[in-house]
């Protein structure tokens, strides 16, 4: 049984939504959020199109009441996340409010990863917690097998009910294979996401994506679908050339696509593989 009390003083995101599983009893679909919340006492989960945020947690410094408004804009998937997202700040105490009615998260917040200053510490935490809570390892981890493939993340989505690009960014986080992912619109970079221990990537926000790359002919061919994971210029990616890299796209709608990288690095040590893994783990905790 889902129970507030018994979560009071956790503050480590992770942990917590540990907890939320645990008294949630064996899952082996997609994570119920809005009944999860409403067990641990908000009293109302708005999902709709709103304008002007992503999601918001009305509540006060006490938490005596909790409403959470999601926004559908972007799609119910990730809407399922603003949930958790909104009901990780209510769980987690000692998050400060961002106004007098609540907290009001944008879509920037819904990416955040930084620790440095409390706000975005906070939206950071928030992330932590909604990620483990709606794709679990135990759930997640077995559908990553070798090679790393875009399909894996595809049928982490249809499982957990949550969007590609979440699914993209936990692959990134939890597979044994040095990944990083490009996600872009009409051949421009709209963000790169790298796990610590894979190259420094070369394309940025905004820039072109390089020409001598599979994702750059497959775009300007247009074709949806997922390609092949081929092989790919270590250069144009990294600007390294002892690294080999494989790349996959999956082209979809309206000029969207996403790039899957995947580095073979070159072999350093007995533990490689080990510390790999450690290192491709987030920092904030
Ligand atoms: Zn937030």
């Amino acid at each position: 049984m889902l129970n507030r009390i018994d979560l009071a003083d956790i503050h480590a995101p992770k942990r917590l939504a540990g907890m939320v599983l645990d008294m949630l009893g064996p899952l082996d679909g997609a994570v119920p959020v809005v009944q999860v919340a409403e067990a641990l006492d908000i009293s109302a989960v708005h999902i709709d199109r709103f304008d002007g945020f992503e999601g918001m947690l009305l509540t006060d410094r006490r938490r005596t009441d909790g409403v959470i408004l999601a926004n559908t804009r972007r799609g119910d998937r990730r809407a399922r996340f603003t949930v958790a997202h909104e009901l990780g700040h209510f769980l987690m105490e000692r998050h400060v409010p961002s106004d007098e009615g609540g907290f009001r998260c944008m879509p920037s917040d819904m990416h955040e990863k930084s620790k440095a200053e409390r706000h975005y510490r906070q939206e950071a935490e928030a992330n932590r917690f909604a990620i483990e809570l709606l794709a679990p390892a135990h759930l997640a981890v077995p559908l990553l097998v070798d090679p790393p493939d875009l399909r894996q993340a595809l049928s982490m989505r249809d499982l957990l009910d949550l969007s590609l690009e979440a699914c993209v960014r936990r692959q990134i986080e939890l597979a044994d294979q040095t990944l990083a992912a490009i996600w872009s619109h009409e051949g421009r970079v709209r963000h790169p996401v790298r796990s610590r221990a894979f190259p420094f990537l070369t394309c940025q926000k905004g820039h072109a994506l390089p020409k001598e790359t599979a994702g750059f002919r497959a775009i300007q061919k247009g074709e949806r679908g997922i390609t092949r994971m081929t092989e790919t210029s270590a250069i144009a990616w990294t600007n390294n050339p002892e690294i080999e890299i494989w790349e996959q796209t999956r082209i979809g709608k309206n000029g969207h696509a996403v790039t899957l990288l995947w580095a073979d690095m070159p072999d350093e040590g007995d533990d490689n593989g080990e510390s790999h893994r450690e290192l491709g783990m987030p920092t904030f905790r």
